[in-house]
């Protein structure tokens, strides 16, 4: 807790409150660099929205009566396609999204079998492209 106040004044005031030492070398170890969640978080509504009513990283979960019908979000590569999946087990296929510190993770992967042809994994908001997804430009891109 004290560290992360202590890391708090420290950029509020551009040196550090304790005076600021000369090569004063912070202890804190270097936090691993993890790939930045592309969506954040999930938004559950009761009614499918309209396609154009979807934000490029909004993830969203139609849910009615606690069950979750849908899931919809435009595809990360940058396309512009709304892409949207059955979470009903009744369907073929169908998804699941977990939600993992707020953030989607999606089971199984998706592949567009049309327009872009991406083929990714969501998990924990972090999309994962799939080598030998045929778009390969769509990698450069992250
Ligand atoms: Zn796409």
């Amino acid at each position: 807790m004290f560290n992360i106040l202590h890391k708090l004044i420290s950029n509020l005031f551009g040196k550090s409150p304790d005076g600021g030492k000369a090569g004063h070398v912070s202890r804190k170890r270097e936090t691993r660099s993890k790939p930045a969640a592309y969506f954040t978080s999930v938004i559950e509504v009761d009614k499918t929205p309209r396609n154009d009513a979807i934000g490029d990283r909004d993830f969203i979960m139609v849910v009615h009566q606690r069950k979750p019908l849908w899931a919809l979000f435009r595809c990360p590569c940058g396309c512009g396609n709304v892409i949207s999946l059955s979470l009903q087990k009744l369907h073929s296929p169908h998804w699941r999204v977990k939600k993992r510190a707020g953030m989607p993770s999606l089971y199984p992967s998706v592949w567009q079998n049309k327009g872009c042809c991406s083929h990714f994994w969501i998990k924990k908001g972090c999309v994962q492209w799939c080598l030998g997804s045929m778009n390969t430009s769509v990698n450069d891109k992250l």
